[in-house]
């Protein structure tokens, strides 16, 4: 008789522009074993897949063996989970249309599913964080970039070109900030990373007020939530002014797909009650109004390096099995 191998583990990897983390995760997403290493080391993708590859091997025979690992889940920026190519990333050492997923499972002999980092967090606050049994959602990752997903219906709504949820590109601002898109007016060239220290510059610039910001070395998200911290009033006016640009962002995006919650992740979330209270005072203000009172505004419990690596485990078990060997 054949002797059926039950495969019971995936693996789940995180491609961000600074490490690739990947690890093996059981049915119950139960991280086994885990690694990283630095993606910038590797600029040419071949070269990048070929160690991916390898690293991947040895923490699987080290753990259970190949034989038991279903299949691969692959978060990353710019990354569509339609063409399984990652697009024209802005950040990431590897110019043009990636296509990682194909290259990937050549490589390695099993299947790959891929998805962009936006996506991969909402799967994994859906599988094992905030998200757990809701059915309409809103992801929204807070950081270099604005990412976000959102799930109608229980399924994740992903677009015609796998693209759904590009809400840091809603434009915010007639004619406003220059964005790095190209573009005027971004809720990103507002909400991201460079676009709370812009403010938090042009405020110094607009006042006399004496400020903790202006004796930083390094205006950074944390540098000016932790001025807020101290009671300092321009920072707080920082998160101000961007809490009510991102939850008239939010109001919009809302008002029409109708969700229970929206659930913050990524980095600048870290703010807390300085980013969070203004947002909803905004978004409140700026919602369709038999929603008003209705969605909450979470920020995720999930460490956001284990989230990414179990979103992904759960993109693996959702792609069909493929196997070069069988
Ligand atoms: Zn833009």
């Amino acid at each position: 008789m054949e002797e059926i191998i039950i495969k019971s583990r995936v693996v789940g990897v995180d491609i961000s522009n600074e490490r690739t983390t990947y690890a093996v995760v059981d049915i119950r997403g139960n991280i086994l074993a885990e690694d990283s290493f630095a993606t910038c080391d590797h600029t040419d993708i071949n070269e990048f897949v070929k160690t991916l590859s390898e690293k991947i091997v040895l923490l699987v025979e080290a753990n259970g063996g190949y034989e038991s690992i279903r299949s691969i889940g692959v978060s990353a920026p710019s990354a569509s989970s339609v063409s399984g190519c990652i697009e024209n990333a802005a950040n990431l050492p590897w110019k043009g249309v990636i296509p990682l997923a194909v290259m990937l499972r050549e490589q390695i002999g099993l299947a790959v599913g891929l998805s962009n980092d936006a996506h991969i967090s909402a799967l994994g606050e859906q599988a094992f964080g905030s998200a757990h049994g809701m059915r309409n959602f809103i992801i929204v990752s807070l950081g270099v970039g604005i990412g976000s997903c959102f799930f109608s219906d229980g399924i994740e709504h992903r677009g015609n070109l796998g693209y759904a949820g590009e809400f840091g590109t809603a434009c915010v601002a007639d004619n406003g900030r220059v964005c790095g898109c190209g573009h005027k007016g971004c809720l990103e060239a507002y909400v991201g990373a460079k676009g709370i220290v812009m403010t938090a510059q042009e405020l110094m610039q607009e006042s006399d007020k004496p400020s903790l910001m202006r004796q930083l070395d390094k205006l950074s998200p944390r540098t000016i939530a932790e001025c807020c911290d101290q009671g300092d009033e321009l920072a707080i006016e920082v998160y101000r002014r961007t809490g009510y640009i991102l939850g008239l962002g939010l109001a919009n995006y809302a008002s029409v797909v109708d969700p229970q919650a929206i659930i913050f992740t990524g980095g600048i979330s870290h703010a807390g009650k300085w980013l969070i209270d203004p947002t909803y005072e905004s978004f409140e203000a700026h919602v369709f109004g038999n929603l008003r009172g209705k969605v909450k505004l979470i920020t995720s419990k999930l460490n956001d390096r284990e989230r990414d690596v179990l979103g992904a485990s759960a993109l693996a078990w959702s792609v069909p099995e493929y196997s070069l060997f069988k």
